[in-house]
């Protein structure tokens, strides 16, 4: 960033967006929290009870705010408002309700909101809302981005980790792209433990899980649906996610304010992949002060190509719906 006092606003003190200004706190990634919630006592009552916090943590300035305190000189505007999944509902059941929110949500984020602010959708459905959100807009397509597959990878890289004995998640490299719903799909043929491919980590490794890659297919995919059932799981026993999310949005954050440059696979703008275009889907991408600066063009198997492209058909689908 330009600056040492990063400002993040967040629109929608819910269960997210509550979680994400607590752990920009805990983190110190923002010098200033803005919450901004159509319930302003809501908005309000969650930045006492962050406020009252501050002494055991970093100087953050914490506070409700309308639209033009909040916009205003905002590195970082991230949109959490909206209705939630509740048990039984898809992603992309939210959509028309939410597309009514985001309408008069972006006209005023924009009235407000600097030329260099950086926007970032959470609210579901992620991929079809950051693509109305780049729309509605106007900003050039690098600074809208949505929290994407995030999430997704970290729970993939969770459960590929307990797999193989607790090996550390940080040293698994492995994607989940497309959609974040229900046609998101892990790239087994990138997908690496400590540099080295899956298939080859298998073989080299002597514990009781050094099996042939072939035999191990079940296995994969059936951490392929754990994830693709994270949200599911956690929604049916406790009503909604908000903990693990908060860090993904946080992590993106970072990588914004402090200029990272990390790759991460956040929902970006594909101009051209794989004959997809003019979507926001997730892909690994690098991110940094101007938001996505390009996203990385894996080199996908054919069968990962089909499955890209269904998840780009089934967002494109409820786009062209969602016009008329
Ligand atoms: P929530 O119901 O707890 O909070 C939503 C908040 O939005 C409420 O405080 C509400 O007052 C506010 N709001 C509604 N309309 C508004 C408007 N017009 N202007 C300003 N504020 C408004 O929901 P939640 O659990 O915090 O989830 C929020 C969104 O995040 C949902 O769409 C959910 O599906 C999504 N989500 C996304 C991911 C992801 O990985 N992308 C993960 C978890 C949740």
């Amino acid at each position: 960033m330009k600056h040492n006092y990063p400002k993040v606003t967040i629109i929608g003190a819910g269960n997210v967006g509550a979680t994400t200004a607590y752990t920009l706190m805990l983190l110190g990634v923002a010098r200033e929290i803005a919450i901004v919630d159509s319930n302003v006592q809501k908005a309000s009552g969650e930045s006492l009870d962050l406020n009252h916090g501050i002494s055991f943590v970093n100087p953050t300035s914490i506070y409700q705010a309308d639209y033009k305190d909040g916009c205003q000189n905002a590195d970082v505007i991230v949109i959490t408002a909206g209705a939630a999944q509740k048990e039984g509902e898809t992603r992309l059941d939210l959509i028309k309700t939410n597309t009514k929110i985001f309408k008069s949500i972006i006209s005023e984020i924009v009235k407000y909101a600097k030329k260099e602010a950086i926007l970032l959708v959470v609210t579901n459905p992620v991929d079809v809302l950051t693509y109305v959100t780049y729309k509605l807009s106007g900003f050039p397509s690098n600074q809208v981005i949505g929290s994407g597959t995030v999430l997704d990878t970290s729970r993939l890289r969770f459960l590929i980790s307990q797999h193989f004995q607790g090996i550390n998640a940080k040293n698994i490299h492995a994607y989940i792209i497309g959609e974040h719903g229900d046609t998101e799909f892990p790239v087994w043929s990138n997908a690496q433990i400590g540099g080295v491919t899956l298939e080859k980590y298998l073989k080299s490794c002597s514990n009781k899980n050094s099996k042939p890659y072939k035999e191990i297919e079940t296995e994969l995919k059936s951490i392929h649906e754990d994830v693709k059932n994270s949200a599911y799981k956690i929604i049916a026993a406790k009503g909604s996610t908000y903990y693990a999310i908060a860090l993904s949005i946080c992590s993106i954050i970072k990588a914004i304010v402090r200029n990272e440059q990390t790759i991460m696979p956040v929902s970006t703008f594909i101009d051209d992949y794989y004959g997809v275009k003019d979507i926001y889907l997730s892909l690994p991408s690098l991110v940094g002060q101007n938001g996505v600066e390009y996203f990385l063009r894996l080199d996908l198997s054919p069968e990962e190509q089909k499955l890209f492209k269904k998840s780009a058909q089934t967002v494109k689908k409820i786009i062209e719906e969602n016009r008329q």
